[in-house]
């Protein structure tokens, strides 16, 4: 499985990294700094769309996995069986996008047909859900 490198920012002060990169940390008033991030991380949650946005196959598969250092990536991939919270997968961005494991190039175009205006903006909203159903079971897990 090929590594590649993710291009992220890091805050001097708290040390969160972030991808893709912010101007500034969210935690702190203080400006970023960039830095290369290796692509394979842990799987945090992940899910199945039977009924995607407009613009998408279905199913959908979608991931979202944490790197070393707290960076958060929802992960496009060509499907989910056999993934567990905590799996080890390889991250490949391309073009702002996101994908787990290893896919080649026709993987990545079979998954989108057309991924503009309300579509992307819906895998966000969803993407949003899913990080937020990920911090609720770790805010359970904690307590
Ligand atoms: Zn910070």
């Amino acid at each position: 499985m090929r590594i590649e490198t993710i291009q992220g920012s890091r805050c001097p002060a708290c040390g969160l990294t972030v991808a893709p990169p912010a101007p500034f940390c969210p935690r702190d008033p203080v400006a970023m700094t960039s830095v290369e991030l290796e692509g394979a991380g842990e799987i945090v949650s992940f899910t199945t769309l039977h009924s995607p946005p407009a613009g998408f196959r279905s199913p959908l598969h979608l991931a979202l996995v944490a790197l070393p250092g707290g960076a958060r990536f929802i992960c496009h991939g060509a499907e989910t069986r056999g993934l567990r919270i905590g799996s080890r997968v390889a991250i490949e961005a391309v073009n702002d996008v996101y994908y787990f494991s290893h896919l080649g190039a026709l993987d990545r175009a079979r998954l989108f047909w057309r991924r503009t205006g309300r579509a992307g903006d819906r895998v966000h909203a969803i993407a949003r859900s899913l990080a937020k159903r990920a911090w609720k079971g770790r805010e359970r897990v904690s307590s």
